[in-house]
């Protein structure tokens, strides 16, 4: 299992998390959480997702 790399913009929901798309309607699609160091909490980030991206995922 790789950990998954977000742009800037997924992390700043400005774009979508599952396709990186910024266009269209944007629904809030909970946290996700980066590393930050070993010894350090990881950061969360509220991001956001096209509805039909969030149904897909499942
Ligand atoms: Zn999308």
């Amino acid at each position: 299992m790789t950990t998954p790399v977000y742009t800037r913009s997924q992390l700043q929901g400005t774009a979508c998390i599952q396709c990186g798309g910024e266009d269209g309607w944007l629904v809030p699609a909970g946290h996700v959480y980066t590393p930050t160091g070993a010894r350090t909490a990881p950061l969360g980030w509220p991001v956001v997702a096209h509805p039909g991206c969030l149904a897909a995922e499942s």
